[in-house]
């Protein structure tokens, strides 16, 4: 059997509402999925209702964009409800500085002569944590661009003409309040992290000291021989090989729950594992 612990749905920048994310888990004969929605927990309820009597198992986890001294990383915690608690506090406050970065950037649109507005960008939001993605659907369905990725290519990456920075936790302190709220945290997709690959050791050194549980191995745009080195590199830190397709339905195409490309599987062990760190 196998699990993913990285799946976005509708109540963040996936296309699919919670409970079909769930449908589509145990279709795929999943054992467990986490739902890790970017800084918000609100599809959880859904999924869960979702899954209730089904083979799949519902792990509630959210996804963060933290700040490590400069360095921008992804950060993945789980069983992290969708209650009140120190992380989910700070949720809302997240969610408040994407409120205010979203007019800034389509104002920067705007201003390079793309003519959409905040209406056109919630039209595409079926959550309370919008940003760039639906800002880029927006985009495509004004016809300025193919996908949502060539919108992020030109216009929305980070450096693009219309990025606009946000605010972010450090990296130690997102650690810090998803351990209070009894989380298990993981660094997302390490190799996205724009430092140098030497670099990489030391910063999950630092931040397993800070009590992160885990790093992302299993990921479905590492090439193997790369899942092969960080499953050494976890295994020397002592932290969780965690896994994930990053699922987003039709906002990322030709990615499928569970098995990513086609060739990923994230082991039950993955689960095991953060099961093992619960607080
Ligand atoms: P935001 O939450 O507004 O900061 O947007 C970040 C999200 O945009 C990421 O978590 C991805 O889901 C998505 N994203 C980032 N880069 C790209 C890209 N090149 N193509 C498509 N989606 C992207
Ligand atoms: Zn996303
Ligand atoms: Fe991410
Ligand atoms: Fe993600």
């Amino acid at each position: 059997m196998a699990v993913d612990l990285h799946v976005h749905s509708s109540a963040s920048d996936g296309t699919d509402a919670p409970e079909v994310v769930v449908a589509r888990a145990d279709a795929a004969g999943l054992r467990a999925i986490a739902l890790t929605d970017h800084d918000t927990v609100s599809g959880v309820a859904e999924a869960r209702d979702a899954a209730t009597g089904l083979a799949v198992e519902l792990i509630p986890g959210v996804e963060l964009s933290v700040d490590h001294a400069g360095v921008k990383i992804h950060l993945l915690a789980y069983f992290i409800e969708p209650t009140p608690g120190p992380l989910q506090d700070r949720l809302a406050m997240l969610r408040d500085g994407r409120a205010s970065r979203n007019p800034m950037i389509i104002k920067r649109l705007n201003q390079l002569g793309y003519a959409i507005t905040m209406d056109d960008v919630l039209r595409h939001a079926g959550g309370d944590a919008v940003g760039r993605p639906h800002i880029a659907d927006a985009l495509v369905e004004a016809g300025y661009f193919a996908a949502r990725s060539a919108a992020f290519v030109d216009l929305l990456g980070d450096g693009g003409a219309a990025y606009v920075e946000r605010e972010r936790l450090a990296a130690s302190e997102a650690i810090r309040l998803a351990t209070e709220s009894g989380g298990v945290t993981s660094i997302a997709h390490p190799l996205t992290i724009n430092a140098d690959a030497a670099d990489l050791r030391p910063i999950f050194e630092e931040l397993r000291d800070g009590g992160l549980g885990g790093i992302e191995v299993h990921y479905s745009e590492h090439p193997p021989a790369i899942r092969a080195q960080l499953a050494i590199v976890a295994s020397d830190l002592g932290l969780a090989a965690t896994g994930g397709s990053d699922y987003h339905g039709s906002g990322k195409p030709d990615l499928q729950i569970g098995s990513g490309h086609g060739d990923l599987v994230v082991p039950d062990s993955a689960l095991e594992e953060l099961v093992a760190r619960r607080p």
